[in-house]
């Protein structure tokens, strides 16, 4: 029998007070995990009163010793390594390689929130006027709500809560309900590494959460991650309720292959970027742009490396494409293959006839789209899952404006061996994040994560600097003596 979740509050497991619950499922056999609460606004009060009595504390504790239990708890996500990667994979349906890739993401978080003591310094002038001096000191800002997507169970609450708390405040995370799994096993390992009861709060559960966070007067920021209208509502919500909000969303990364590219290196970056998490990941490559004549040979050999990939349930060895996360999604990307087809796209492979398409689990093939236009909804919105859209331009410039036509602007990857090429790329492109021949430009952790256009909504990016200055406020002293 599977057991229905818990809440953890005040460095403890507490029933939901919401009624009803959702079914986690390995999405790579349909076999139920556990039930996940559906909590309800009691349940998100109830979090931010511990979050809120716990941050009297939690925020005058010196911090070199807030860092010393940052320190301690990557130790021991370290040691829990292969646990936590394995759950990514139980709930999330991603291969072990992948799932172990992501938890090394999380783990940098970490690291980078390890830094708090020169992160959280502040700065000085002496001499602003004569006998005048000014200082700006650096102060956490109360508790933080974070809501996250399915799609990197670790890495993305790894994001927010590490460096929010590192910097002096507590925590309330609401989970993703199709992968609440592994946020416990964060907060228990945080719990052992010392952290005080009530700094870091999961509240599991849905809609009704997320508008108990946006609207709770006891939270003062808001990290959001997940998909582009969720994103706006909560930024929109989120600020209205006067909050501070970072709502980074989805995305439709597109690839670009000029003629004098390294075919090989491209060929197996895009695959990997394309297909990789079952193209659930929003740094994903969803369209490539051919430039000149490589058009056919591109596709073809797309589509050579494509046969050869490993489907299969993620926890089995040599396995590459696992499945997409529920039914309803499977059924949802076979109807945009169906709309390719109806749109005049040339549909090169097909994803559902693969064998294990046809199979239990939420699987579907590599799909590749050649001759897609911007007019198609395939070349328009995020699919999220292993379809690939080729297209075709003359010219980087024409490659570009395709690029630049999108409202969803994460990333962007360029394939050439031109150094010119590359400054007209990076001069010209409206993406946040670039890659040179590589397939999956996410920064690390120490850099900021910075979606543009409808990729992102607010100012201060996840991650890095921004990171630290939207979880922290200043005071600016001027004194005379
Ligand atoms: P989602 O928007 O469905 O869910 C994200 C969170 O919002 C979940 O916790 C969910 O419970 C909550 N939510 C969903 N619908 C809601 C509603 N109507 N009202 C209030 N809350 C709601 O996203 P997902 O499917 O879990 O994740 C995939 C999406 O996340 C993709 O669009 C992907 O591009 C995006 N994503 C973006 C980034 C980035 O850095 N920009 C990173 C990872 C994922």
């Amino acid at each position: 029998m599977a057991n229905t979740l818990k809440n953890w509050i005040a460095g403890e497991w507490v029933e939901a007070l919401g009624e009803g619950t959702e079914t986690v499922v390995n999405p790579a056999n349909g076999e139920v995990l556990a039930h996940v609460p559906l909590s309800s606004r009691e349940d998100v009060d109830r979090a931010v009163a511990a979050a809120e009595a716990a941050f009297k504390e939690w925020s005058r504790t010196p911090v070199p010793k807030r860092a010393r239990i940052l320190f301690k708890y990557q130790q021991l996500l370290v040691e829990n390594w292969e646990e936590l990667a394995r759950l990514v994979t139980l709930e999330n349906g991603k291969s072990y390689a992948e799932a172990h890739g992501e938890v090394l993401r999380g783990i940098e978080c970490v690291e980078f929130a390890a830094g708090a003591p020169s992160l959280m310094m502040g700065k000085q002038l002496p001499d602003i006027a004569t006998n005048l001096e000014s200082g700006m000191y650096r102060y956490p800002i109360g508790v933080v709500g974070g809501i996250t997507p399915f799609n990197f169970p670790m890495m993305v609450p790894c994001w927010m809560f590490p460096l929010a708390i590192a910097c002096g405040n507590a925590f309330v995370l609401k989970p993703s309900e199709r992968t609440p799994l592994l946020a416990n096993r964060l907060a228990e390992l945080f719990h052992e590494a010392g952290l005080p009861a009530g700094v870091l709060n999961l509240v599991h559960g849905a809609r009704d959460v997320v508008n108990g966070i946006l609207e709770h007067p006891g939270i003062r920021a808001i990290s959001f991650v997940g998909s582009q209208p969720v994103a706006e509502y909560v930024y929109k919500t989120g600020a209205a309720h006067g909050k501070r909000v970072q709502a980074l969303a989805g995305a439709k990364n597109h690839s670009i292959v000029l003629p004098d590219a390294d075919l090989d290196l491209a060929i197996k970056e895009i695959v990997s970027a394309a297909f990789g998490s079952a193209g659930e990941r929003c740094m994903a490559c969803a369209v490539v742009v051919a430039v000149g004549g490589i058009g056919d040979e591109l596709v073809r050999r797309l589509r050579e490396a494509a046969d050869k990939l490993n489907i299969g349930d993620g926890s089995k060895p040599g396995v590459f494409l696992g499945p997409v996360i529920r039914d309803s999604h499977k059924a949802r990307t076979v109807g945009y293959i169906e709309s390719g087809e109806r749109e005049g796209a040339e549909l090169v492979r097909d994803g559902r006839q693969d064998e294990a398409a046809r199979g239990e689990g939420y699987f579907v093939g590599p799909t590749i789209f050649d001759r897609v236009g911007t007019d198609m909804a395939i070349w328009r919105d995020e699919i999220f899952a292993p379809v690939l859209s080729v297209m075709r331009a003359d010219t980087l410039e024409a490659a570009i404006d395709i690029a630049n036509a999108s409202e969803l602007a994460n990333g962007a990857c360029l394939f050439t061996a031109s150094g010119s090429s590359v400054r007209q790329f990076r001069e010209t492109i409206d993406a946040g994040m670039l890659g040179i021949n590589l397939g999956v430009p996410a920064p690390m952790a120490f850099f900021p994560f910075s979606g543009f256009k409808k990729s992102f909504y607010g100012d201060l990016h996840a991650n890095g600097g921004d990171g630290v200055e939207f979880y922290t406020r200043k005071k600016m002293v001027t004194a005379r003596w």
